[in-house]
Formats: C-alpha cells, structure tokens, sequence
C-alpha cells in the first residue's frame, strides 16, 4: 500500500468513489487513494433503488443533482461499463393546489438552473401512465431526462474511471485511526498500514460519526431506517413488454409519500413512512457490510394501500422482498459536503439520503474545491459548517426522523417545523411568546418570526401565497414605521477579533476598511478567492486592538470558521466567540430615540450619536453597546447587552414605551422591511457565485486600500466584465401572491435572470424582488417579466432602496424625531 499520497478518500460507496473520480479527473490521478474496509458498495450503495430524482427544492441541491444525471449518461461510453441508466422519466402527481404551487415554485429553481420539467394535466398523466387511476389529481409534473440506475454498476464504472487516470483504490483497507501533525499533514492509519496526506475526505455514509469521533467532530449524520419492497411481476406489465411499449416513468405521489416503478416486469414501492426509527445512532458495527434490517410490514401498509387505490395493479401481485436499510440523514435532509470546521483540509462528503442522484455532482464540487480552493457553485444548502454544536444527538434523533417522515410533505417556504424545538430561546423567549410570538428556529435558536395580535390565533399558517400572517407583518411594518418596534436578534452570531495583529488581519480578510474611530461602525464584506461573496459582517471598533463582529445567525459556524482558518499563526490576533454571552435586541422606528433617551442618560442626539456610530451606554442601570445602525432603514439602536440582562433592559422598554406605542415586530417584517431598502442577504443577493460587484456592493469594496482576499480576481473580472448585475424590481398585477426567490426573469420570453428574494413592501405598498440579471438589462426603468407559481407578471427594474432611497429616515436628517 501506498504510504503518501495528496488525498485519500475513506469509504467506497458511490459518493466516496465518485469524489476519487473527480479528483482524478483534474490531473490528480496519480496521488490519490481511496481505503474501504470492506467491498466496493458494501454499505448503503448496493440495497440503493437506484433512483435519480432531480426534483429539489433547494438551488445548490439541484445544481449537484443536475450535474450527475449528466455525467451518468456519459460514463458507459467513457470506462466500457455498463451502469444500467434507464432514463425512463419521473412523474409527479398532486392531488391539491398547495402541492401544484410546490411544483410551480420548484419549476422556477429548475428552470434557472437549466432542469427540464413540464406540466401535466390529468388527462396526460393517464397517457404516461395508463395503470394509474386519475380520480382527485389536479395535475403533476414531468421530467423526461430523469430515471433509475444500477448503483453498483454506477460505482464500478467511477471506479473504473478513476483506476484510469492512476487512483489507487485500496478494499479491505479500514481506516482505524486519523491525526493531524504540527506541519498539517494527515496520518491515517489502517489496518494494512500508514499513509501520509495532504486532505482527507470522510464518504463513510452510516459511519460518519465514527470517522468523525477520529478527530473529535461531531458530525450531524443520523441514519434512519429506510424501506422499499419489491413484487411479483404482473401480467399487464410483462404485457407491455412484449407489445415492445416503453417502460413507465417513475411515479410519486407525494401526497400519500410513495413511488412506484417497474422492476423485472414487476414493481418496487417506496415510502418515506411516519415513525421510521434512526438506526446506527452510536455508529454500526465496524464489520457490518451488506446489512439490512427486519422489515417493518405495518409501518408499510398505508402507503402499500394508497399506492393499490392509484395503481389498482399494484394490488394485483405479491410482494417478493423488502428492503429495510440505513439511509444516512441530516436534520435538514441535504447532504454534508464541503470541508469540515475547526481542522485544515479535512472534507466531509456524508449524510447522503439521495447518494446516488447527489454522488456525481458532490465528487465535481469537491474536486473543484480541493483542487482549486473554491467550489464554483453557490453550495450554501449542502455546507458541512451550516449545522452548528447544537446538533447534539438526541436533536438529531428527532429532526432526522421528523425529516424523513417529511421527504414527501409539501415544503412551504415558511414552513417550521416541530421537532427537536425549543432548544436555544433568548431570556426573552417567554415575554415574546405572551406578547403573540410564533416562532421560527435558526441555526437552533428561536426567533419571533410574527405576532399574532388582534385575536389571531398563535399558529404559523404556512403557504405559498400571502397568508394569515400577511396582514399581522403590515400592522408590524406599520407600528415600526409610525412609533417603534422592538425585535429580537439575540441569534446574530457575534464575535470579538483581538490583539496586535487584529486590524491587520481584519482589513486583509474584508473588501471594505476597516474602521477607524473607536465605535465606527462598517459593513463589511469576507470574499472568497474568486471575489465572491462569503461573509458579511458589521464590524465595530471597541478599542485600538480589539473589534467586535456580528454576523448571520445561521451562519455562525461557517463565517465563524472562515476567520479562524485564516488566523495568522503567531498569536497576534484572538478570536472570542460571543455568541452566547451577548443577547441583541433592536429598536426600529421614528420614537425609538424618544424611548431610548427616557431610560438613558446619554445624549442620543443625531450630533451626539450619529448614524452608523456605537457608544457603550446604560439602559436603567445595565450597560450595553448601543450600536445605531439596523436592517429595517428607520432610525434606530442595536442594543447588544450581557445575556443575563436582556430582561432588565426588555421590562424597561416596554415599560417605558407604552404610551410610545412599542410593540414587538419579527423576522417576517424584517425581511419585508430590507426587500424595500435593497438590503442584500448572504445566501440569496450574496453568493460566491457572483462577486462583490454584481451584487452591487461597490461601495462596501475598496480596491485602492492594498491587497485583500479576492481582490485580484474581483478586479479581474470587473475589468473582464460583470457576467449579472443585482436589481430592484416592482412586480405588477399581483395581488395573491410575491416572489419567494429562485423566480426566473425573462425579457422577449428568454430567462435572463433570476429573482434571488421577494416579498411584500408595506411602506411602499407594493410587491419587490432582488434578482440577478444580465448587466444590459439592469437599467432602471427596463421592463421585465417574473414567473410566479407558475405565471408571468410584469417587472420594472427601479432604482435601489424603493423606500427613503437618500436614508433620511435611518439618518433622520431633520432630528426631527425625538
Ligand atoms: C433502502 C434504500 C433505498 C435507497 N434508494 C435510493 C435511491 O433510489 N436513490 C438515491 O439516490 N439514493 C437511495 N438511497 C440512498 C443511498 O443508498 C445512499 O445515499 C448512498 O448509497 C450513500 O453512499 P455513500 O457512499 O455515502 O455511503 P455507503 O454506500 O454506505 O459507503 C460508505 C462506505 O464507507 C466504508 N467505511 C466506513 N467506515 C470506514 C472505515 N473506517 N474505513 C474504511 N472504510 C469505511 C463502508 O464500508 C462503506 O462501504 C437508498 C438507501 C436505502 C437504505
């Protein structure tokens, strides 16, 4: 065995075969090596249905999805081994009008992404699928490039092409031990003998937490058990067969969580049932290869009989066998790929619940990101780093069942969903929740995402159109804007940079400058080495040495992580984590400065305390920052404060306010608040797919102040051209309904673009999307068009912020408030 090597890959499965391939495909064939303790597809891979759904809600999900259909029909000609692809088709059915806005919603993340899908009508269903009763379908969806595949043949012919290009693969071969030494290097230890390298990628499927307890990460894998059952063949379809008629798409009826397809002039049935247990919670066997678990025959049975009610001849044939095995799965059912936090150069490629479909495009991206140092998609929905140490095990046990039970269910983009919550509430949580909160969980914090005032009822009321909730965020949006809101972003991730090196350090890892006065206030942009958008932070000065950093709550782990990686190595500069220690709650609206002064003795005058400036002042007695800046473009505090205070200084506001008129507002306010200021978001409007240019953040970079990471490729491709150019858009003769993001934008009929997030302006009283579109289309007064589930709406490109676009309001340029 070889004992260097740049990259050895653990776990011969199809997703760890498939990154080998990927790596030997960029020319680093020869030194790379990939260790399975047991048999090519001894794992999950061999009992696969071999599946290859393209349908995903989610943009980085469907771009990898996408990228392996396509490679799969190419590998049978490339290595001369058969994979058994049968691009057959894939049908989906809905039996409501939710389920067709789901389609509908779905359709504009395909189309944006180039995936093929078409509508159907019942009458067409029965043409695809002359088996399938049609009574209480409204319609469904179709996609003709979709199919199954042999999942071992799959494997092999990876292997196959990776061999050829000089990878080593090394069958059993188990990885017992992994350590990092001083110089960086990898020892990983086997029972067959050491080897030496460069990275390491962990593709164990189910022993992901094994192989993580290596190196002491807590990785958020949990199987679950997973059942499809093969029967006898029926005549009808052996029928077929011999008339020479084409097999059958595959079908899924979502809303009784099965599909069906041929099988050996049979069918295979597979739900995603309620109640299917997580297995292998403290890591399988280290010898279990090829295993399966009892069938469970009752948790079967109503799908088994929603499937005969759809298809009547499923009823019509015994059942052979059933499969009953692990499927690896994470809390948000997307899988875990990129590199993993706290270590150099180790890489996750776990959690795969669809490792089949998701194994080719996981490989290409991380290829790309070991080799080049940057994936070349927006993979926020699969990064490793999104998941943070609140992912404990039993949160785990409870979201991955939850998620599991919910593959099928309709994924409302507001949806919240139960399990596993309350886990991490602000000491205000309770107030919040009195006061009318329903809440959201982010990053395992509860946030108030609205109230529910007025004798609402406390329940979220989730869809795609404008719903209960629409009206509670305009009496929030309203109150905010005429008297004062008070919102609770205790989630923001915080942090402090310190030390000699601090301001150094900071001004290489941001486009922006650093600032300078002490209590200045920036905006503040981490881009990755292509010059795209990784991180946004508000960084305030609190010393000469010493900087405080608040970033999105969701994505603590990763900015977090992206800064300690880049930390010099010679104790110059210290990172502090706050997150916990620091409670935030903001206070929005033109008599915030009115309610603030009456329980603070320092001057809140627009000279004493201008925009954009941070002062460390006392609310009653408890000293907090006060920072005046915020996401909702109205004069305002961020009020950051010691955790164990928050409900001293939340008492004294509201007692304070009352005849002010405060009241609380939430995340859902916010975010329409923000759309009518142009504010972007990281993961939306920012993404390393577009650089700081095109999203227009020119005012935020600043290419004279010397070197900083990206700015060599930023300038580059600014002065190659911007490929996008971010816009404002008000959307037309809509009035059920706003973009969710993920819309296409056409003009003349051709996609040139897409909305990148959407919702409903109350100041402004109209509907707004941000989107992305080419740069000779980012005029303001061009008109455009917006597919909305399913129609297309009129879209003029206005200019930024729709709403007090010169910030009088945020600056309140009359001092004219309070
Ligand atoms: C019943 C069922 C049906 C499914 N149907 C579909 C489908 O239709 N479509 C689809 O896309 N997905 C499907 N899946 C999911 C799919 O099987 C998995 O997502 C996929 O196989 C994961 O591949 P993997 O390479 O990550 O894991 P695995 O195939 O489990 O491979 C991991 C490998 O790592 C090895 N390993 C672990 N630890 C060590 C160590 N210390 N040293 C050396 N080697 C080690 C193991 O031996 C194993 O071979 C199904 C799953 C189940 C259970």
């Amino acid at each position: 065995m070889r004992t260097r090597a740049k990259v050895v890959v653990i776990g011969g499965g199809v997703v760890g075969v498939s990154a080998l391939y990927h790596l030997a495909k960029k020319g680093w064939g020869d030194d790379v090596v990939l260790l399975e303790k047991s048999e090519l597809t001894s794992g999950s891979t061999w009992h696969a249905a071999g599946l290859l759904p393209l349908f995903n809600m989610s943009y980085s999900v469907g771009q990898v999805h996408k990228y392996s259909l396509n490679l799969y029909k190419t590998l049978e000609e490339e290595t001369g081994q058969p994979v058994g692809f049968a691009q057959v088709g894939n049908l989906r059915l809905a039996m409501n009008s939710d389920r067709m806005d789901e389609y509908y919603q779905y359709a504009a993340t395909a189309k944006t992404i180039g995936v093929d899908v078409q509508f159907v009508t019942p009458g067409e269903i029965l043409k695809l699928w002359p088996m399938c009763n049609i009574e209480g379908l409204v319609g469904g969806i179709y996609h003709s490039d979709d199919g199954y595949i042999q999942p071992a043949d799959l494997t092999q012919a990876l292997a196959t092409g990776a061999r050829a290009r000089g990878a080593k693969i090394h069958r059993h071969t188990r990885v017992l031990n992994i350590e990092q030494a001083t110089s960086g290097a990898w020892l990983v230890q086997t029972d067959k003998g050491d080897i030496t390298c460069d990275h390491v990628i962990s593709a164990t499927g189910n022993y992901a937490r094994k192989t993580g307890e290596m190196i002491g990460l807590d990785i958020p894998v949990i199987p679950v058990e997973h059942q499809y059952l093969v029967t006898e063949p029926h005549p009808q379809l052996q029928q077929r067969r011999g008339d020479g008629l084409p097999e059958m798409a595959v079908l899924r009826e979502s809303d009784g969580s099965w599909y069906l397809r041929e099988e050996n002039g049979g069918f295979i049935l597979g739900p995603y049932e309620e109640g299917a247990p997580c297995c292998y919670v403290d890591g399988p066997d280290p010898r279990a290869e090829y295993e399966l678990f009892q069938e469970d025959i009752d948790r079967l049975a109503p799908h088994i009989e929603a499937a005969m009610s759809r298809v009547p001849a499923f009823g019509e044939v015994g059942i052979k066998r059933i499969y009953n095995g692990a499927i690896a799965y994470t809390p948000d059912g997307n899988p875990i790929i990129g590199p993993a936090w706290d270590v150099d150069n180790f890489w996750l490629n776990e959690g795969h619940s669809f490792g089949i479909t998701a194994a080719g495009g996981a490989g290409w991206q991380l290829a790309e990101w070991i080799v080049d140092g940057e994936p070349t998609i927006d993979m926020l929905g699969v990064e490793p780093r999104r998941f943070g140490d609140y992912a404990t095990k039993d949160y785990l046990i409870a979201k991955n069942e939850e998620t599991y039970a919910n593959v099928f269910v309709i994924h409302y983009p507001d949806e919240e969903r139960p399990a596993g919550r309350p886990l991490r509430i602000a000491p205000c949580y309770e107030r919040m929740k009195e006061k009318g909160a329903v809440f959201g969980q982010r990053f395992g914090w509860e946030r108030p995402n609205w109230f529910a005032t007025d004798g609402m009822e406390q329940v979220d009321d989730w869809s795609f159109r404008r719903s209960k909730w629409f009206e509670a965020i305009r009496r929030e949006v309203a109150n905010t804007t005429e008297n004062v809101g008070l919102l609770d972003m205790t989630a923001f991730a915080k942090c402090r940079i310190s030390g000699p090196g601090a301001e150094s350090f900071l001004d290489y890892m941001i486009a922006n400058r650093v600032p300078q006065k002490l209590g200045g206030i920036s905006l503040c942009h981490a881009l990755n080495k292509n010059g795209g958008v990784h991180s946004e932070f508000t960084i305030r000065r609190d010393a000469n040495e010493s900087f405080y950093l608040v970033s999105a709550g969701a994505l603590q782990r990763l900015d977090h992580d992206y800064l300690k990686k880049h930390l010099p190595g010679d104790d110059s500069v210290r990172f502090t984590q706050l997150t916990d220690a620091i409670g935030v709650l903001v206070l929005a609206g033109p008599k915030s400065r009115q309610l603030l002064q009456r329980v603070s003795d320092t001057d809140l005058s627009n000279e004493a305390f201008p925009w954009l400036t941070a002062q460390a002042i006392a609310v009653g007695s408890v000293p907090v920052n006060a920072m005046r800046v915020n996401y909702v473009g109205e004069l305002g505090w961020e009020i950051h404060h010691a955790m164990q205070h928050q409900n001293e200084i939340f008492d004294a506001l509201f007692e304070a306010g009352e005849d002010l008129g405060l009241l609380p507002f939430g995340i859902r306010a916010m975010d329409s608040m923000r759309l009518e200021k142009s504010y972007r978001m990281v993961g939306t409007e920012l993404s390393i797919e577009y650089s700081a240019y095109e999203s227009a953040m020119d005012r935020f970079v600043k290419p004279d102040k010397g070197d900083f990471l990206g700015r060599d490729a930023l300038m580059a491709g600014k002065n190659a051209g911007n490929r996008h150019m971010l816009v404002t858009l008000v959307v037309s003769d809509i009035d059920d309904a706003d973009a969710l993001g993920n819309n296409a934008l056409l003009k003349d009929g051709e996609i040139i673009g897409r909305a990148t997030g959407g919702g409903f302006g109350f100041r402004v009283d109209q509907s707004l999307a941000l989107g992305m579109v080419q740069p000779d289309l980012a005029e303001p007064g061009t008109e455009l068009e917006i597919e909305i589930l399913g129609k297309n709406y009129p879209a003029t490109v206005v200019p930024d912020s729709p709403f007090d676009a010169k910030n009088e309001r945020l600056r309140d340029v009359n001092g004219a408030n309070g």
